[in-house]
C-alpha cells in the first residue's frame, strides 16, 4: 500500500468513468517533495547534463556559453571551438576576436567572447590553467555567476549545489516545491532545505529536463505529466 494512503481523509477520487485515481489533498511540503522525487527517481529519467564536454575546462566553457542559449546550439558550436582552443592557455593566446568568430552563432557572442578571454587569463595566471573547485574562486571568473558555479560543483565534484536556471525556477514554483520565491537564490535555499543532499545533483537535472520537455514555459503539457497529483499549479487548475 502506498505510504500516503493511510490517511484516507486526505484523499479523494477523481478521473473518468471506469478509472479511479486518488489525489492527495492538503499534503504537507514533506509529502510533496517525497512524491515528486520518487516520481522522478522511478521514471528512469536521465540525470546528467546534455552539454557535451570531455574535461573540466570544456564543461566550464560550455556552461558559460549556455546562458540564454540552448544546449543543442552550444554543442554544435563547442565541437569546433574545443578542437581549435582545447585549453585555457590556447584560448588565452587566441584572444577575444578569434573566440568571437568561433562562437558567432551563439547568443550574445560579444559578451561571451569577452568573458571567455578573461576567464582563460585568470585560469592560466591564477590557477595553473585548471578549473578551480570552490564556489568563491569560480564566481571570481568572468561570466560565472552562482548558477554556473553550482553546475560545476555539482557535475564535476558531485557536491550538493542546486543550480537554479529558468526551468528549475519555474517548475519548482509550479509544483509547489517553493513558495513565494522571487529570486533564484530564494528558490535554491528552499529546495536545499527539503531535498536530501545525496539527491541534489540528480534533482537539478530532473527539474531542468522536466521543464524542457513537459512543464514548458508557455503551455505546460499537464495532460502528459506524471506529476499531476503532486503539483500545486495543476491542483489549482483542477479545483482541488
Ligand atoms: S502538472 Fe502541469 S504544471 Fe504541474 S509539473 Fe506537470 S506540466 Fe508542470
Amino acid at each position: 500500500m502506498d505510504r500516503y494512503s493511510n490517511s484516507t481523509s486526505n484523499f479523494k477520487r477523481s478521473g473518468k468513468a471506469g478509472f479511479i485515481r486518488f489525489v492527495v489533498l492538503g499534503m504537507t511540503i514533506k509529502e510533496r517533495y517525497a512524491g515528486v522525487l520518487r516520481y522522478f527517481d522511478e521514471s528512469g529519467m536521465e540525470a546528467e547534463t546534455e552539454l557535451m564536454y570531455r574535461n573540466p575546462f570544456e564543461l566550464l566553457v560550455a556552461v558559460v556559453l549556455s546562458a540564454q542559449c540552448t544546449d543543442k546550439r552550444v554543442n554544435m558550436v563547442s565541437r569546433t571551438l574545443f578542437a581549435r582552443l582545447p585549453d585555457a592557455a590556447t584560448m588565452l593566446s587566441a584572444g577575444e576576436e578569434i573566440i568571437r568568430g568561433l562562437i558567432a552563432s551563439i547568443s550574445y557572442p560579444n559578451a561571451k567572447a569577452r568573458h571567455l578571454a578573461g576567464l582563460a587569463e585568470i585560469l592560466v595566471n591564477r590557477f595553473g590553467g585548471e578549473v578551480p573547485s570552490t564556489r568563491e574562486d569560480l564566481m571570481a571568473l568572468p561570466g560565472v555567476g552562482r548558477k554556473t558555479a553550482n553546475v560545476i560543483l555539482s557535475v564535476l565534484h558531485g557536491e550538493a549545489a542546486m543550480a537554479v536556471d529558468t526551468h528549475v525556477f519555474r517548475v519548482s514554483a509550479r509544483l509547489g516545491l517553493t513558495r513565494g520565491a522571487k529570486t533564484p537564490l530564494a528558490t535554491e535555499v528552499q529546495l536545499m532545505r527539503h531535498i536530501p543532499e545525496s539527491l541534489v545533483p540528480k534533482a537539478h537535472h530532473w527539474l531542468i529536463l522536466h521543464g524542457r520537455r513537459v512543464c514548458v514555459a508557455r503551455n505546460p503539457r499537464c495532460a502528459d505529466c506524471g506529476l499531476q497529483d503532486w503539483c500545486s499549479y495543476y491542483g489549482k487548475k483542477a479545483g482541488r
